[in-house]
């Protein structure tokens, strides 16, 4: 078993630990591991650490472990924890700085499929201005490698109409494309 040095992991980790606090302006340390953001996930089962198991890794400094881990990639960002939290605390954007955080180290083998979803999605929606599901579900799967995956389902809701063959653009693209712009620019800086 790996033996852990909490003092030492905290004292490398804190200046990461404390950027996480202050990016995401939530209080990570008061977090007092009630458990109610893991009771209430719906995505807990596919997770490695459950939510305040992330808090906790976090208070401690286990930062190498939060990042390499599947759970901030399989969060659904749905904030069901962060409206159950009795500490207020936003577990949700916790979640989505640490992706970040994971995307700026390169650390990214774990979270290739959820990228892969959020790179198309977004596309879809700069490109047409909402969603052009069918688009995105050949588009995903060809970039996944898994051709057939939830063909079962797709197939009956192209039959009945629920999926359009080709995508439907709205009227205002040019002002989608200055709120990418816009999204683009403020992550340079
Ligand atoms: S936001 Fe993420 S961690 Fe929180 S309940 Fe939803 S899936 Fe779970
Ligand atoms: S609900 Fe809030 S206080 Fe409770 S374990 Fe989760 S993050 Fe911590």
């Amino acid at each position: 078993m790996r033996e852990v040095s909490v003092s030492h992991l905290q004292a490398k980790n804190d200046g990461y630990v404390r950027k996480i606090e202050e990016e995401s302006g939530q209080k990570v340390s008061q977090c007092y591991q009630c458990g109610k953001c893991s009771g209430g996930c719906p995505m807990s089962f596919a997770m490695d650490y459950p939510p305040n198991q992330i808090m906790r890794m976090l208070q401690v400094g286990l930062l190498d472990e939060v990042l390499n881990s599947t759970t901030i990639w399989v969060c659904a960002s749905c904030l069901t924890c962060s409206s159950r939290c009795p500490r207020g605390i936003d577990i949700a954007q916790v979640m989505d700085n640490l992706r970040i955080l994971a995307t700026k180290q390169g650390n990214t083998a774990k979270g290739k499929n959820a990228l892969i979803f959020h790179d198309v999605f977004l596309n879809s929606v700069k490109n047409n201005g909402r969603l052009y599901e069918l688009g995105l579900a050949m588009q995903v799967n060809l970039k996944t490698g898994n051709l057939l995956k939830d063909a079962e389902l797709g197939l009956p809701m192209f039959l009945k109409g629920k999926l359009k063959l080709l995508p439907h653009k709205i009227k205002g693209t040019d002002e989608i494309n200055k709120i990418f712009a816009a999204a683009k620019q403020m992550e340079a800086e």
